[in-house]
């Protein structure tokens, strides 16, 4: 009976917040989980989403059930965002959209699909990656095994080993790939490399499985952040893409996202779409409303659209000062002649700062700074005025 029910061990990344809880330090800062803070370290609820909801309150609007894919405007908007609303796979209609439970939800409707239609077939995914991917692959039955992307001495991409990884899968495989704004390390293959890295998936016939969690945080431009998606969209390939509005409308609760299933024809893009509808019915039956009309409400509307963008520049803007002032503190604080500059490089909510599992407990143990055993930290979750602090930690973190 439930007596043998073991104790599960915390989660890597929700676990961290769970301890920052507990802990009653003054000084302590949590850069576990990513989620994006002002610079008084409290959470934002964006202007645009209090409008779209005021908006929804004025119109009365009901709480009926959704229909199992979910609200149709929110549907028609995200695939829009994702690949532009001129883009030949929408207008020819051969994108299966489907409103998911978030990133996490949609990652894991498509996994089901990939477990049902393609058994056998294996996800490459990057070496390192959220930690969750791991989980959801695991949960659905679906074979997994990582291809090279980080390189620790340059502290960036290994193309070579990347590419070599791919071709050496077997012929069919899904190929993980995160959007924009790799997570845990910040580093993204350049266009040039975007391309090769299409070379190789088409000569392989791999299906391309994207994971956009980050559109519009890493550079700033929605456009910009899709340009990995759309590229292999004008290639003709069969794609996979999982998107979340988790960071970029700070929906983190809300769990609002999709799944797009771009397809050769529209026929089969029908058959693809009646098919996830199926997979999600006996999983929960259909999705959450309120945030799929928040998304509807804000992209769907040209001036709340444009405001939008607008507090979402401010967003990524205020990472990319704290990633500068906290380079500066460690370029003058550290005299080993250590070179910092990889934290300017990388972009997005995160910085992989290299620091290993015991120094990551030196960081939390003494410091008080919480953040996961892979070395990642949230600048999301960091304000100009803890800079410094947190220069000292991970100097004294690294040298210890
Ligand atoms: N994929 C990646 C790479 C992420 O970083 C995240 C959020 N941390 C997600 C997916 C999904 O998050 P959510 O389920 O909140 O949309």
């Amino acid at each position: 009976r439930f007596e043998g029910v073991t104790m599960a061990p915390p989660d890597p990344i929700l676990g961290v917040s769970e301890a920052f809880k507990a802990d009653t330090h003054e000084s302590k800062l949590n850069l576990g989980v990513g989620a994006y803070r002002t610079e008084e370290l409290q959470p934002y609820v964006l202007n645009v989403v209090k409008k779209a909801e005021n908006l929804m309150v004025e119109r009365g609007e009901n709480k009926e059930y959704l229909p199992i894919e979910g609200l149709a405007a929110f549907n028609k908007v995200t695939a829009e965002l994702l690949f532009g609303a001129d883009n030949p796979v929408i207008k020819q209609q051969r994108v299966a959209t489907v409103q998911g439970l978030s990133g996490t939800g949609s990652l894991r409707l498509a996994a089901a699909l990939i477990e049902r239609y393609f058994p056998g077939a294996k996800v490459l995914i990057s070496s390192p990656t959220w930690g969750n991917h791991k989980n959801i692959f695991n949960d659905a039955r679906v074979p997994w095994s990582e291809y090279r992307y980080y390189d620790p001495k340059t502290v960036g991409l290994d193309f070579e080993g990347m590419l070599a990884d791919i071709k050496a899968a077997p012929e069919g495989s899904f190929v993980l790939l995160h959007g924009c704004a790799h997570n845990p390390t910040g580093i993204d293959p350049t266009p040039e490399q975007w391309e090769k890295i299409a070379d190789v998936i088409q000569e392989k016939n791999h299906i391309a499985f994207f994971d956009v969690a980050y559109q519009g945080f890493a550079s700033g431009s929605l456009d910009g952040d899709a340009a990995s998606v759309r590229l292999f969209a004008a290639r003709g390939m069969e794609i996979l893409v999982a998107q979340s509005y988790s960071k970029n409308l700070g929906l983190y609760a809300e769990r609002i996202g999709a799944i797009n299933v771009v397809c050769s024809s529209a026929d089969a893009a029908a058959r693809v779409k009646s098919q996830l509808k199926r997979l999600a019915r006996p999983m929960y039956s259909n999705p959450p409303i309120h945030g799929a009309r928040i998304v509807a409400n804000v992209v769907g509307d040209p001036s709340l659209f444009n405001e939008w963008k607008a507090e979402m520049e401010m967003m990524a803007g205020r990472i990319k000062n704290v990633r500068q002032k906290l380079y500066d503190y460690l370029s003058a604080k550290d005299k080993s002649g250590k070179d910092w500059s990889f934290i300017l490089k990388q972009i997005g909510m995160f910085s992989f700062t290299g620091l290993n599992k015991t120094q990551t407990e030196n960081m939390t143990n003494k410091w008080r700074v919480y953040m996961t055993k892979d070395g990642r930290i949230s600048l999301a979750g960091l304000s100009l005025a803890k800079c410094e602090y947190l220069a000292d930690a991970i100097v004294d973190s690294f040298h210890n």
